[in-house]
């Protein structure tokens, strides 16, 4: 018989795993044992949740808010709070709270004890306004036009009442953008950066570091077209076309948009992900041009918590921000927050139609 038939044939190529890992392994043992097997869970104060299981066993996890953004030292802290005061695990939510989870009811007090001690609030649970969920900022991303966590920190100084309570009529979530096109996220109430000027074009650098049809191809509204400048291969844009949102930026850092004058701040409200009690929601803007303003921007404080206010005050219990708007209607909205109205802001769905993605064009 032939040799080379006889030769085994070559071993399969296994594939590599590149997902979520499998988190079994970092639950609480308590979590694992009961792994889709609990009843019902309730919150005996705010920040804390009371799980019950099946097999009767309870567990008892206590959220506090974090900077997200966070060093060596204060992870080692939060760990080292984890192993003393409770059971040596923890885990993130979506809006950077950290929660730790304990089996015995005594053991929370101590451990709510120790974690505001060292500056971090419990809370965040229910009815409350749980922390921001805001994008990186200035620390990591190469584009943003204003410092999100900057603003996150500004703002839960003077939100962190209503994070330890329980009294908003129902959750409240809100997020920060640092930029008006990538990363940022729906909520309750949002604030974006909002870019007024279109972007000033650095000829000498284009043909460089940019792919022209890269570019060409990433404007919503086709307002940038290929030129010659200078003897030099660059792109011009139309400005009277152009919406000022910042796409050409990220692939062409030469087309510079971020101003310290012109890159504003705006506040949107209204969104929300979840079908519970309502369809998912767009968010709309509803106030623009505000400074963008560190390190505390004043002026957006004012204008979210004056709108939290009248939403505190005058919605239903269990109507979100949207339910509560749908209800009252978009002029009482402005009365009642006494926010200007302008004809640029709420833009409903139908009307964008002629000022948003106008283009065939095929964009990445
Ligand atoms: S929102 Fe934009 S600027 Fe901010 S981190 Fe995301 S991509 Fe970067
Ligand atoms: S991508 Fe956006 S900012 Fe850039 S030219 Fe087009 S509309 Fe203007």
């Amino acid at each position: 018989m032939n040799q080379a038939v006889q030769e085994k044939p070559a071993a399969k190529r296994k594939p590599k795993e590149t997902g979520v890992p499998e988190n079994k392994k970092y639950l609480h043992p308590l979590m694992v044992k009961n792994y889709g097997k609990w009843k019902y869970h309730d919150r005996p104060r705010p920040g804390v949740l009371r799980h019950v299981a099946h097999s009767g066993d309870q567990l008892w996890t206590v959220r506090a808010g974090t900077q997200r953004q966070m060093d060596v030292g204060t992870i080692r802290l939060l760990c080292d709070i984890a192993d003393k005061f409770a059971e040596g695990h923890v885990r993130f939510t979506i809006r950077s709270n950290i929660e730790y989870m304990v089996s015995k009811a005594e053991k929370v007090d101590p451990l709510i004890a120790e974690l505001e001690k060292h500056g971090f609030p419990v809370g965040g649970t229910g009815n409350s306004i749980s922390m921001i969920a805001h994008t990186q900022g200035w620390l990591h991303c190469d584009i943003p036009g204003t410092d999100a966590s900057g603003v996150v920190k500004a703002l839960m100084d003077d939100l962190i009442v209503e994070f330890k309570r329980e009294e908003m009529p129902n959750r409240v979530h809100l997020s920060t953008s640092c930029c008006e096109i990538n990363c940022g996220g729906q909520a309750d109430l949002a604030i974006i950066v909002q870019h007024t000027k279109p972007p000033v074009i650095n000829h000498d650098l284009v043909a460089n570091v940019c792919e022209r049809p890269t570019v060409v191809a990433r404007c919503p509204v086709a307002a940038i077209r290929p030129a010659m400048v200078n003897g030099k291969p660059s792109l011009e844009i139309d400005e009277t076309k152009c919406m000022c949102c910042g796409a050409c930026y990220p692939p062409c850092p030469p087309m510079q948009i971020n101003d310290p004058e012109y890159s504003k701040l705006a506040i949107w409200v209204g969104g929300k992900n979840s079908n519970a009690r309502g369809k998912p929601t767009f968010m709309k803007m509803v106030a623009s041009g505000l400074p963008n303003n560190p390190p505390r921007w004043p002026e957006v404080g004012v204008v979210v918590k004056r709108i939290l206010s009248v939403y505190k005050d005058d919605a239903r219990p269990w109507e979100r921000m949207a339910d509560w708007i749908d209800r009252i209607g978009w002029p009482r909205f402005f009365e009642k927050t006494e926010l200007p109205f302008t004809k640029y802001l709420i833009d409903d769905w139908r009307g964008s139609r002629s000022t948003f993605n106008a283009s065939t064009h095929i964009r990445f």
